[in-house]
């Protein structure tokens, strides 16, 4: 297990994205904050910074070295432990832009503190010990999250939840193999069928709270990365529409010039809070220039690489060949999935559903009107249905997202599938135990228990500097 001796160092970053607002702040970290803050800050109050009172704001001026006021700012000051990273730490709170804030770093610098390397502040906290790895991921994840959806999926693994979960299947593991080793120390032949067939009972809880974690990955996955849907269908059948009408924004050009967009434009809509990344695409036609030749191959490329195809015919339009060649390619293909739109419902019909319903009898047909968003509803809900692939996703519980605890959740899975069967087959108990461990190893990795620093090093690297 990594120890974690302390450090003497301290730390400071700007926690701020770069660019103008109008605050910037700045966080020191360590043991030497308040001589940092003696050197740096004048308070207004002319109090001294040796008796600050932790979890307290102090307004005042930054002064450089030649006693001239760098900015006017406000301080916030916790002390340790009870601060993000465990050490006396301080919030400087200055002007927005890079100028101010970056002359008060500089002076920070000059006047004993180091800069802090990415997700040094996270890092420490978990050195600490006041969270483990699976919530400094989390912390991560919501500086990236990019819908609520999966921010409050990040929030409760930040809370501890997943570690919790993690635990209790601990704790069933290690008795059943405290329960194997005492069996082994001091065997007794009366109590060693009862004691092994208790093992095996602690082996099943385990992995089912395991699958259940499991079961989770699909939709955490989703909810983190998003889903790729391609938009196609003949020119002018209101494909860039459709795009608007999922952004709620016009965002692609409509115009009733067939063939308008030439290029695939490509823009994420949050539908049930998945990230769905739609591509609007040229529209299969036949090229009539370079240009065109190139959209094609483009939109051909972008439905390869899509997870679900929006097919859109214009109702108000009797189908034509192009159509027909459309649902017959990609309608036909058992890789793709694909949903069928019938756009323009709000114009006289120029064909029957039941007539597409009858080319593409596997696929589900959805009649809208981008114009008037009548169907949009539904058809939103079909997409995020396949979005998740048919899981029912609850992010009020611990959803797991990171790839890294998938693998360690499967390894543990494996290890265990391989001791039940071990007890039932009555093999040594010894190989059951090794598994137990190995299983219980899997799920340490996950919270950092035992863990090397160069998987610590790894995991911090992808942090913003200041985090
Ligand atoms: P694209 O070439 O497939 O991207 O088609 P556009 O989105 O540019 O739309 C082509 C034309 O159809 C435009 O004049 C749109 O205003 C019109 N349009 C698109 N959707 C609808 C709809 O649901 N109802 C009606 N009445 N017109 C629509």
């Amino acid at each position: 297990m990594y120890q974690y001796k302390g450090l003497d160092d301290t730390i400071a970053a700007i926690a701020t994205a770069p660019g103008a607002g109008s605050l910037a702040v700045l966080r020191l970290s360590g043991k030497g904050t308040l001589a940092v803050l003696a050197r740096t800050f004048r308070p207004k109050s002319g109090k001294g910074v040796e008796d600050w009172p932790t979890f307290t704001v102090r307004y005042g001026w930054v002064i450089d070295t030649a006693g001239e006021t760098v900015d006017e700012v406000l301080v916030a000051f916790m002390t340790a432990p009870k601060s993000y990273t465990s050490e006396d730490m301080a919030e400087i709170s200055c002007h927005g832009g890079t100028v101010a804030v970056k002359a008060v770093l500089e002076l920070c610098l000059k006047n004993g503190a180091r800069l802090a390397e990415p997700g040094e502040f996270t890092k420490r906290a978990f050195l600490y010990g006041r969270i483990d790895l699976a919530q400094a991921e989390a912390v991560l994840d919501i500086v990236n999250a990019t819908s609520e959806s999966f921010l409050r999926a990040s929030t409760h693994q930040l809370n501890g939840e997943l570690s919790t979960e993690l635990g209790h299947i601990r704790g069933q593991l290690m008795s059943g193999y405290t329960m194997i080793e005492a069996l082994l120390n001091f065997p007794d032949e009366d109590t060693d069928r009862g004691q092994a067939a208790q093992v095996g009972r602690e082996v099943d809880g385990a992995l089912c709270a395991i699958e259940n974690l499991l079961a989770t990955a699909q939709a955490g996955q989703v909810l983190r990365d998003g889903v790729r849907a391609v938009i196609c269908g003949k020119p002018n059948t209101g494909k860039s529409a459709l795009l608007n009408a999922f952004l709620r924004t016009p965002r692609a050009i409509v115009t009733d010039v067939a063939g308008t967009t030439r290029d695939v434009i490509e823009e994420t809509a949050f539908i049930d809070g998945i990230p769905v990344k739609f591509s609007d695409t040229a529209g299969i036609l036949d090229p009539r220039d370079k240009v065109e030749e190139e959209a094609v191959r483009r939109s051909r490329l972008s439905i390869s690489s899509a997870d679900i195809v929006l097919l859109v015919l214009d109702q108000s339009r009797a189908l034509e060949e192009a159509d027909r060649e459309l649902m017959a390619s990609l309608g036909g293909s058992a890789d793709l999935e694909v949903i069928v739109v019938v756009n323009k419902i709000d114009l006289p019909e120029a064909f029957s559903l039941s007539a597409v319903e009858k080319l593409l009898p596997s696929r589900k047909v959805f009649p809208v009107s981008a114009l008037t968003r009548a169907g949009i509803a539904d058809l939103e809900k079909e997409i995020a249905r396949l979005a998740l692939q048919g899981v029912r996703v609850d992010t009020h519980t611990v959803v797991v997202s990171n790839l890294r605890h998938v693998e360690a959740l499967s390894c543990a899975r494996e290890a265990l599938h391989r001791a039940a069967a071990s007890i039932v087959d009555k093999a040594p108990l010894e190989i059951a135990s090794q598994d137990i461990k190995s299983a219980v190893n899997a799920l340490d990795s996950i919270t950092g228990r035992n863990v090397d620093d160069d998987l610590i090093d790894q995991i911090f690297s992808k942090f913003c500097i200041g985090k």
